[in-house]
């Protein structure tokens, strides 16, 4: 290969893995009215992520931005596609970020808001899932890189986990894996293999994976593990 293309092959090679920033949003809190920063991905991948049996994903070009926040003044928590944009400022807008410099940054939720939000009247069936399933990970990275952590699930925890198991579906294999996993975390072994087993096996990885799930169950292992 010619060094010409060999550079372009490379910088292509290199911007491929790149996470890349997107706009920075600017949002009023609804209860303050201070302006806040929200930062955005442009464009990310998976690239040396861990995948957990939670559901959780670690993605080092990927983070997680929450769709939960809380504001760092007065610290209300509130969904960020409710509240009011100020402004979007990209790279080439130099004085709109001067103008916006002071406005602090919004505040990933801790546990207790994601379980507020979760049991908020009225909330939606997809807010609902994701604040339980943000809740439920969040629980999980107490013990997630211990060898031999155990997690003894406090009564608003075991409640939220109760509670999304019941909201998902046996006859979806994504869903019912992610039930299977509540009811061993829980440590109901027989329920997890029971619904294991009547999982619909469409593909190979869920079969996979359902069985990596009930070979845990049988061990009577409750704690969150890292896939294979
Ligand atoms: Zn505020």
């Amino acid at each position: 290969m010619k060094p010409i293309l060999t550079v372009l092959w490379l910088a292509l090679a290199v911007s491929s893995f790149a996470l890349t920033p997107g706009p920075t949003i600017i949002r009023e809190c609804p209860s303050c009215k201070e302006p806040l920063k929200q930062f955005t991905i442009g464009s990310g991948n998976n690239f040396g992520a861990t995948f957990w049996t939670d559901g959780k994903m670690e993605a080092p070009m990927w983070p997680d931005k929450p769709a939960l926040v809380n504001c760092p003044h007065c610290m209300k928590t509130f969904w960020l596609e409710d509240v009011k944009q100020l402004a979007e400022l990209d790279l080439f807008r130099r004085d709109a970020a001067k103008h916006w410099e002071t406005a602090k940054v919004v505040v990933d939720p801790v546990e207790t808001n994601y379980l507020a939000a979760a049991n908020a009247p009225g909330v939606k069936l997809d807010r609902e899932l994701y604040a339980r399933r943000h809740a439920w990970w969040l629980a999980n990275d107490a013990v997630r890189r211990q060898a031999d952590g155990q997690l003894v699930w406090n009564a608003a925890q075991r409640n939220n986990l109760q509670r999304l198991a019941a909201l998902l579906s046996d006859k979806d294999s994504c869903e019912g894996l992610q039930k299977g996993e509540i009811f061993r975390e829980l440590g109901n072994y027989d329920a997890c293999i029971k619904l294991l087993d009547g999982l619909p096996t469409d593909s190979n990885t869920t079969k996979m994976n359902a069985d990596i799930l009930k070979n845990l169950a049988i061990q009577k292992k409750s704690t969150v593990a890292r896939w294979p």
